[in-house]
């Protein structure tokens, strides 16, 4: 399902089977989750957009052949392929261990093709062996959501009351994460949406409500995952002293002005940034142990743009998933 102009629908394309150059892999895509990213590219909200392109970067498939190189890598095994798909390996922030940060990467379903289609190919150092535990479509969720999640969570720091604004799949898998920790996550979905409170209550929050409302305890984290700009001083406002205010989407409306105390007594505001293989490797070991489950809608590859549409318009819990 190929974009083939920013702001029209993906494209049912036959391509030719394409070949892994050396160091790469070619994947047969058995699952390919949608993510809200892919509505920023398809809607040209990020800089430099390449089209064509096929979107996706929630990848779950098997090997079917290896480019000269690989090692570490075998035909038949199942991987995850993520929206880090290259990096340059000599910039300050890859030698740093920053690599989220690298000057010159290139982004699964962005900037390189990604899984919106029946094969892939991928730089075999940026996917993550998955092993047999878990289903194909399950398992798709948690290469961007639950790791953009999990990046998050690293960067919110050890407080023990986090809200999680926005609740769709990034924060239903965190929400389980949180949970697992033996820490507290408050829910804020957009005022009125008891849909969205009624599934964040079943995966273990200890409170949901509306974006305009005050958690019932101040937070010491308040992640962000919705796009709106007008979260960020309504989270500030719910954070205690010395708080954090985490922004993990790739692109959000303008933040609209807001008063200095909001931000005063040491209330920081951050962002995150795609992510590293260590947080990947971290992530997908402790995804099992967490007993992480994760709420799928499928749909057929040729539907993708139904799924897009679904996810934009908010019509499923969880995360939406294409299966070729
Ligand atoms: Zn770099
Ligand atoms: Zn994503």
């Amino acid at each position: 399902m190929v974009l083939k102009k920013i702001g029209t629908a993906l494209e049912w394309t036959e391509l030719t089977d394409p070949q892994p150059e050396p160091g790469k892999i070619r994947v047969k895509v058995a699952a390919c989750g949608v993510c809200r990213t892919d509505l920023h590219v398809v809607d040209g909200e990020l800089p430099d957009p390449k089209v064509p392109i096929i979107p996706g970067h929630e990848i779950v498939g098997r090997i079917d052949l290896l480019g000269v190189g690989v090692k570490g890598l075998k035909i038949g095994e199942r991987v995850g392929i993520p929206w880090l798909g290259h990096t340059c390996g000599v910039c300050p922030y890859c030698i740093g261990g920053q690599e989220n940060l690298c000057d010159h990467p290139l982004f699964t379903g962005y900037t390189r093709n990604g899984g919106f289609a029946t094969m892939a190919i991928a730089d075999a150092r940026f996917a993550f062996p998955l092993g047999e535990a878990g289903r194909d479509a399950a398992l798709a969720p948690l290469l961007c959501a639950g790791l953009i999640g999990w990046r998050s969570l690293g960067i919110a720091g050890n407080g023990k009351n986090i809200g999680l604004y926005g609740f769709g799949a990034a924060a239903h898998i965190l929400a389980q994460v949180i949970k697992w920790q033996g820490r507290s996550a408050f829910a804020f979905t957009r005022p009125g949406d008891v849909t969205a409170q009624t599934f964040a209550r079943s995966l273990g929050v200890i409170w949901a409500g509306g974006s305009d409302e005050l958690p019932p305890e101040p937070l010491d984290t308040a992640i962000i995952f919705a796009t709106a700009g007008d979260l960020v001083p309504l989270a500030l406002k719910a954070v205690r002293k010395g708080g954090r205010v985490v922004c993990a989407g790739i692109h959000m409306s303008d933040i609209p002005g807001f008063p200095y105390r909001l931000l005063w007594e040491e209330r920081q505001l951050v962002s995150v940034a795609n992510l590293t293989r260590p947080d990947g490797i971290e992530f997908l070991r402790l995804a099992p142990e967490m007993g992480i489950v994760t709420n799928t809608t499928s749909y057929p590859l040729n539907q993708a743009n139904q799924a897009l549409a679904d996810l934009r318009a908010g019509r499923f819990e969880g995360a939406a998933v294409l299966v070729p």
